[in-house]
């Protein structure tokens, strides 16, 4: 992954941020005006963006042999204005780039030929200084962009433990959408349609992952960004289909009157030790035997069988928990989404079994 930036300037920041940086493009629009012709291209942004709808920029034609190099999957900074107060006020995760000059394009979005490179995002907005930037990649304080477009080496990410670590920083600290508000709505998992895209490809991530040995410790711990937050989410969509939507200790599939089964997709390996994320690592549990196992009162051996805790108190209010002992836990129909010892015996040890 590489990252670059534009020094776009004041000016033009003013005239075309708004066009297409703080406003979304219309591929039907895009496909209706003939803006957009070829259906290679047309198929392609379709898939990049299901919604029909994206951000996009372009550079001009004398920045050829670096954007040359840019790929999908890499960042782009765009630099407002290189003044003592300037402002790299958006980052563009590229979700796609065509190395070829799209001039009519350039000329339908920003009214002048001359951005014919052109890629497309959606717009993370930021507020980061100008001369925080530049301190961040060790520039010099009078270094002047001109306007150009810029790989940035990646040994300048070194002291923040890589260029994904940088993203992901600047993500925590300078996203200017991300207040706690916003994280609250993004992890009630009630609310589907959030993030949909990031959640997708996340999931795709997450079923891929269940082919490799397992890892117990996730290497990427959970931040709170839009990243992190749909992977969570995926995490939950996924564990609770692999279970049928039903406790895998009692088989319980209640559901709330909107449709909502009563159960938590859980982390056996506990999320709060920095858990991970991997499906095998995840169960499904009905409200009451997520509490028993996360209060210790139940555990699971490499057999799949439930182990009770021999002083539960043998009263009928815990007889919901302790008549399961030995019981075997439904397990997913997909083999490859069972429970992983690596992670059963880590739970065990951590709750004292
Ligand atoms: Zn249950």
């Amino acid at each position: 992954m590489n990252i670059f930036f534009h020094h776009v300037g004041q000016d033009g920041a003013d005239r075309d941020f708004p066009k297409t940086i703080q406003t979304k493009v219309q591929l039907k629009k895009l496909i209706a005006d003939k803006a957009i012709k070829d259906p290679e291209l047309i198929k392609k942004l379709e898939q990049a963006f299901p919604s029909g709808e994206f951000n996009c920029w372009g550079v001009p034609q004398g920045a050829k042999s670096v954007i040359t190099n840019l790929k999908n999957g890499d960042y782009v900074f765009l630099v407002e204005s290189s003044r003592i107060n300037g402002m790299v006020s958006a980052l563009s995760p590229v979700k796609l780039f065509e190395k070829y000059e799209m001039r009519a394009l350039s000329e339908y979005l920003w009214q002048d030929s001359k951005f014919p490179y052109i890629f497309f995002f959606d717009t993370v907005n930021i507020e980061l200084m100008w001369i925080q930037f530049l301190e961040d990649m060790g520039y010099k304080e009078n270094f002047s962009p001109r306007g150009n477009f810029y790989k940035i080496d990646n040994k300048r990410f070194d002291k923040f433990g890589g260029a994904i670590e940088y993203i992901s920083n600047i993500l925590n600290s300078y996203s200017r959408y991300l207040g706690e508000d916003t994280i609250t709505y993004i992890l009630n998992e009630d609310i589907e349609e959030y993030a949909l895209l990031n959640t997708q490809y996340e999931e795709g991530k997450l079923v891929a992952l269940a082919k490799d040995a397992p890892i117990l410790k996730d290497l990427f711990p959970s931040k709170r960004t839009v990243k992190i937050s749909s992977r969570e989410k995926a995490f939950r969509i996924l564990v609770k289909k692999n279970y049928d939507y039903k406790c895998a200790i009692c088989d319980v599939s209640l559901k709330s009157p909107t449709g909502i089964p009563a159960i938590h997709a859980s982390h056996i390996y506990p999320k709060n030790q920095n858990g991970n994320d991997d499906l095998r690592n995840g169960i499904c549990l009905c409200f009451l035997h997520h509490w028993a196992f996360d209060s210790g009162w139940l555990s699971i051996d490499d057999d799949y069988r439930i182990l009770i805790r021999d002083y539960i108190p043998k009263t009928k209010e815990y007889e919901n928990i302790y008549r399961f002992k030995e019981k075997k836990i439904n397990l997913p129909k997909d083999s490859r989404f069972w429970p992983h010892p690596l992670f059963l015996s880590a739970s065990r040890v951590f709750y004292g079994f």
